[in-house]
């Protein structure tokens, strides 16, 4: 590697609207209010988001009866059940919500699926914290798990002539796609979601990894082992035979993944910081040298605005 690596920094990356909003959601809340301030589950899946907020005096929790009465408690991006919101409603808290409001949309369309009478499919993974609160819309059994291909070609409905589904927002589209086209098949009239459920942040960063694999030998992807948009992009590269690999810090770099590697496209997930990317870029030129450039694929200008009580809220 006598001349260095070539890095390709992929555009868009990192932080999407939802993020960035459910973080300036705790931020501010740490400013009107005095800490501690419970956040239920980490805010976004991103181990140095949540270390620098719990620095500043956040305390995570996993369920709403971990929180004390009269404290603030947030809402996580990913969104919350009837349940959790009713627990939540019933007990002396002040409640905000940073449910990304493209998850909101996806529970909106649940409850307009369910009052039109529709079987409800959601296809996700188990046990991920979006999918819980998604399933966690209407009682337990009224909404159905599909997770592949084979799930789809044997789940049983009561009226396949009125079916329709839902997705995570963060799934692979490709393999989401799959699922559908065996769905649509065994459900001729399957109705979907009049816009994708799968976010403009997941759809841009894959793509632009689509676009990527071409020109790179390795791709870098920098998000935490727990972010589903973050996997979705190794599995996209690895797909396309190009070798990749996730990681919360340049430090977890290693040399071996280097071998034989003259450009590597560099990109981050959803939940995933700016500085950690620019860490990452002067690590790989302190340890390799070479040379950076933009590999812009799309640009995005979406934005979410704050809750309106809290954009008003004066320190107290
Ligand atoms: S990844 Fe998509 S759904 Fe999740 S917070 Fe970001 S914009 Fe919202």
């Amino acid at each position: 590697m006598s001349d260095g690596l070539k890095i390709l920094l992929a555009a868009p990356r990192g932080f999407c609207a939802g993020v960035d909003r459910a973080i300036e959601i705790v931020e501010r809340a740490l400013e009107v209010f005095e800490p501690p301030i419970y956040v239920r589950h980490e805010i976004v899946h991103n181990r140095h988001v949540v270390q620098r907020l719990r620095e500043q005096g956040v305390v995570f929790v996993d369920e709403v009866s971990e929180i004390p009465d009269g404290a603030v408690a947030i809402f996580s991006a990913h969104g919350v059940s009837k349940r959790v919101r009713a627990e939540a409603a019933g007990r002396p808290l002040r409640v905000i919500d940073a449910t990304c409001p493209l998850v909101t949309k996806v529970h909106l369309e649940v409850h307009r699926l369910e009052r039109e009478g529709y079987e409800i499919l959601l296809i996700g993974h188990a046990h991920h914290i979006e999918v819980e609160g998604t399933m966690g819309q209407l009682p337990p059994g009224r909404i159905r798990l599909v997770q592949s291909p084979a799930e789809a070609e044997t789940i049983e409905v009561r009226n396949p002539g009125r079916v329709a589904y839902v997705t995570q927002t963060t799934l692979s589209l490709d393999e989401t796609e799959q699922v559908v086209s065996v769905l649509r098949r065994r459900f001729p009239s399957l109705r979907h979601p009049a816009k994708d459920d799968i976010c403009y942040a997941t759809q841009n960063r894959q793509n632009t990894v689509k676009a990527l694999v071409g020109k790179i030998d390795l791709l870098l992807v920098i998000g935490s082992k727990n972010s589903s948009n973050s996997n979705r992009l190794v599995e996209v590269a690895r797909q396309h035979g190009v070798a990749a690999h996730l990681f919360d810090e340049p430090e977890e770099m290693q040399d071996a993944w280097f071998e034989g590697v003259r450009t590597v496209g560099l990109t981050a997930g959803a939940s995933a910081p700016e500085d950690l990317v620019q860490a990452t870029v002067k690590h790989l030129l302190d340890r390799f040298g070479g040379t950076v450039e933009p590999f812009v694929h799309t640009s995005e200008s979406i934005t979410f605005s704050l809750p309106r009580d809290l954009a008003a809220a004066e320190p107290g």
